[in-house]
């Protein structure tokens, strides 16, 4: 999903069993603190488990190496369970040697909500959201300037229809907005790719592909902006 995270050793609490990890978005505004190693893979959260006395350049109790403090957000939780329920619930198996054991049992919760939340918290610029791909509800996003143009409405379409076709999902402003009304729009609702189609550019042939993440503009022929966005995706045409 493009995120910064860290999975961290946390308590079991009414769900019980014997380990459970907690996967937490590391931001600034996170609710929870963490307490992770600068060296191996060791983290926690300082709450929820013993470790509430390690501080900042502690050593870690694994490696030894010195310990941070971040702030995350809770986007899941995992449960080893072990045998807890199986063996309330007499839940066996017959193994290879005809023996009955009890199962072996995991859950996980996941915070879906959570996730477009903390994705939001990572991925953003004083202009809006910019989605990582994995997750974007638009891929690209259309931005014709010259509503009143035949011209450009009508290549906006063909572009529009033509990564549909592909299965590359595409939000298509067809208002009658100022340009930069649109422009603003865009970058606010933060599709990773943006395909701005004008008058201008079109006599030449050429439509502008601008990456929402580094904010760079590419002139592309019209014919090509379509093979070059689903060359990104590795999209190829529906049956
Ligand atoms: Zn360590």
């Amino acid at each position: 999903m493009g995120l910064t995270f860290r999975a961290v050793e946390a308590d079991n609490g009414l769900i019980g069993g014997s380990q459970s990890d907690e996967f937490m978005v590391l931001t600034e505004t996170g609710e929870e603190e963490i307490i992770s190693c600068t060296a191996c893979l060791y983290a926690a959260n300082i709450e929820k488990t013993e470790v509430g006395h390690r501080g900042m350049g502690d050593p870690c109790p694994r490696c030894g190496e010195p310990l941070k403090i971040d702030r995350g957000i809770e986007v899941g939780h995992v449960f080893l369970l072990g045998t807890k329920y199986s063996k309330e619930m007499k839940a066996l198996f017959l193994n290879e040697r005809g023996e009955e054991r009890f199962f072996e049992m995991g859950c996980y919760g996941i915070g879906v909500s959570r996730i477009i939340a903390a994705a939001i918290e990572q991925n953003h610029d004083e202009k809006g959201i910019i989605w990582p791909i994995s997750i974007a509800p638009y891929i690209v996003h259309i931005v014709p300037v010259q509503d009143k143009s035949d011209d450009v409405m009508m290549a906006a379409k063909q572009i529009y229809t033509a990564l549909m076709e592909r299965g590359i999902d595409v939000l298509f402003d067809d208002r009658a907005e100022r340009p930069g009304v649109k422009f603003n729009d865009a970058d606010l609702l933060g599709a990773p790719y943006q395909i701005v189609i004008g008058e201008k550019n079109l006599e030449k042939g050429l439509v502008e592909l601008k990456e929402r993440k580094t904010g760079t503009f590419t002139k592309i022929e019209t014919d090509h902006a379509i093979s070059h966005v689903a060359s990104y995706f590795g999209a190829a045409p529906k049956q």
